[in-house]
């Protein structure tokens, strides 16, 4: 089972959480603040190299 990396759109907290499941992935929460406002980001060798590549989609 795959291990996501998730960023907070609140408060920016990134995290990491197994998903077991799709439906599993629409109920994650900040640890930190507990919102539900997360998305799921690439992985931290991803994050590291495309620093300077185009924001995320879906995001205005
Ligand atoms: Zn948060």
């Amino acid at each position: 089972m795959p291990i996501y990396e998730y960023k907070c759109d609140i408060c920016g907290q990134v995290f990491e959480k197994l998903v077991f499941s799709s439906g599993d992935e629409e109920r994650t929460l900040c640890p930190k603040c507990g919102d539900k406002k997360v998305r799921r980001v690439l992985s931290v060798a991803g994050i590291l190299g495309s620093t300077c590549a185009k924001a995320p989609t879906g995001f205005s």
